[in-house]
């Protein structure tokens, strides 16, 4: 028995084996904080990322952060041992969710003395230790770096020697004024970049991820699917797998819509006051991250406050809700309007935010027959809300300095949307707006600069693009109907494989339930 099985077992030894050793040094390390953490001087954890051969690709090609930094070091290197401190010291201010500055620059490193690191530490030519790499993560990826080559986008960093010399060298990389005191929050205006910055929602992606998952973790942690919601929650999810602008959340959801009727079966489902009694067990996602097991991040981007409590989730959430406006055929808009008024209704535990929302739903007399019919309701709806916050925050003293709340888009971002000057006023519905300008607005900002960049394997990015376009997957894809997951996954031949698994498992049931007839 043994003997014919030991060729499968060498294999399967020879392929977990990196894995193995990956997983040990990583079980290693936390021991070792822990042990840290027991003693006298307390350590906080380290904030740049450890990177090795089995995980460095995948990492940096996910990376929101705009620049990496990659340390090549050796643990038993007594110079990179002292220097640890200093890169630590530059790390904290952009790495994790405690971050002062975080999304800007992903700082990791890499042991090279580890042997499953001997290709990586090869692949850039590391010559010395500690030697530190500067360039965008997809580069890092995706790429190598030699110092005779002479285009290309990564750099040596010459002049880190501390990090007061390190942060010098990045501040005149990029403009920037990052000081090692800066605190969280305190130094907002160091951001090298402003709320009109047209640039900027190119990176709201990262945004829309984190509010879908917080969305999902809301509803689970509140116990709020129910034998009401549950309708309202699968065409919600259903509009999420045809055309939310992540690739990683259209697959997550559909996997969720695959596995829904197993993880919340109708038949079992209470409502009323019994309903906090389902089973911790079905709560839980069960494996199931709806944007990725990356998300959430703890941190925003496009959405991040200059205080702590500003921003954040509820930006996330509109952000998202323009997104899915602009992106449904005119066929569906309707539906989509149906599904995103139920979510919120159901599912958005802002109470007056909620209630406010149902009613501008149930204003609309006539079924929105177009994308533009439904970009423009949800424009003006949130304009809406924009007007009357406007004054509430002021008079409450509750806005986000950085972020006073406008009428939107402002004249910055497009000119060409306003008929007359706004100086007339400053409601919204007296406003001049040249709506067919708004709406080519719209679908440019949250439809074409608002992309995926997530790739499904780091192979896809090996030549080096970067950001692929992945709006011809979702723009325009066929509706999903209810309970049809193989429609979902025709919908996107990506979801091929997905398809495949919901066919076996359809089987599989099938054959569970011939097997206890018998
Ligand atoms: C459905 C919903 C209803 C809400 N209702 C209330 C409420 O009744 N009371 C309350 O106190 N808070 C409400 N909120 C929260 C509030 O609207 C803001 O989200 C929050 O105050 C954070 O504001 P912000 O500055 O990040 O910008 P947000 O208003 O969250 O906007 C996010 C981003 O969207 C863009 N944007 C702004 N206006 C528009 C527009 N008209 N069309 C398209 N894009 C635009 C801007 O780039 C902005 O930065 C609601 C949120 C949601 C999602």
């Amino acid at each position: 028995m043994l003997s014919h099985n030991f060729p499968c077992l060498l294999i399967l030894v020879l392929l977990v084996s990196p894995v193995l050793e990956a997983s040990v040094i990583s079980q290693m390390r936390p021991r070792r904080s822990i042990l840290r953490y027991l003693g006298d001087e307390i350590e906080p954890p380290d904030a740049a990322v450890e990177l090795n051969s089995t995980n460095f690709d995948a990492v940096l090609s996910n990376s929101p952060a705009t620049y990496a930094i990659v340390e090549f070091f050796a643990h038993w290197c007594p110079a990179c041992r002292n220097y640890k401190p200093q890169y630590e010291n530059v790390a904290r201010l952009f790495n994790g969710p405690e971050a002062v500055h975080p999304g800007i620059i992903l700082m990791t490193r890499v042991d090279c003395a580890w042997k499953m690191n001997t290709n990586l530490c090869d692949r850039f030519s590391v010559s010395r230790y500690p030697m530190l790499l500067w360039g965008p993560p997809i580069k890092f990826a995706s790429g190598k770096w030699d110092p005779k080559q002479e285009k290309n986008e990564i750099h040596s960093i010459d002049d880190a020697r501390t990090a007061e010399r390190l942060l010098n060298w990045i501040n005149k990389k990029l403009g920037s004024s990052f000081s090692l005191e800066d605190e969280k929050y305190e130094n907002e205006n160091t951001l090298p970049w402003n709320a009109s910055d047209p640039e900027l929602i190119s990176r709201a992606v990262y945004d829309v991820e984190e509010a879908t998952t917080k969305a999902f973790e809301i509803i689970l942690e509140h116990k709020m699917i129910k034998l009401d919601t549950r309708s309202p929650l699968i065409k919600f999810l259903q509009l999420l797998v045809a055309h939310h602008p992540s690739k990683r959340c259209r697959k997550g959801s559909a996997d969720i819509l695959v596995n829904f009727d197993d993880l919340w079966p109708s038949g079992l489902l209470p409502t009323g006051p019994h309903a906090a009694s389902i089973s911790k067990e079905r709560d839980g996602l069960k494996g199931f991250w709806i944007c990725g097991k990356e998300v959430p991040r703890g941190y925003w981007i496009f959405c991040r406050g200059s205080k702590n409590e500003t921003r954040g989730f509820s930006c996330g959430l509109w952000v998202l809700l323009h997104s899915l406006s602009v992106r449904v055929g005119d066929g569906e808009s309707h539906s989509a309007f149906t599904a995103i008024c139920d979510f919120i209704h159901n599912f958005f535990l802002c109470d007056e935010c909620r209630q406010h929302f149902y009613e501008m739903c149930l204003s609309v007399s006539t079924p929105l027959n177009t994308t533009r019919d439904l970009g423009l309701w949800l424009w003006r709806a949130h304009n809406k809300v924009n007007e009357r916050l406007m004054i509430e925050e002021k008079d409450m003293k509750t806005e986000d300095p950085r972020f006073p709340k406008t009428i939107w888009p402002p004249k910055q971002l497009c000119n060409q949307c306003y008929f007359a000057p706004s100086s007339k006023s400053h409601g919204a519905a007296l406003l001049d707006w040249n709506e067919d300008e708004v709406f080519k607005f719209l679908v440019k900002y949250y439809g074409e600069n608002l992309v995926s960049s997530y790739k499904d394997s780091v192979s896809d990015s090996r030549d080096g693009e970067s950001i692929v376009d992945d709006m011809a997957v979702s723009t325009n894809a066929v509706a999903v109907p209810v309970g049809a997951a193989l429609a979902i996954a025709l919908a996107s031949c990506a979801f091929g494989a997905l398809a495949c698994f919901w066919r076996t498992q359809q089987k599989n049931r099938k054959q569970r339930k011939n097997l206890s007839k018998t």
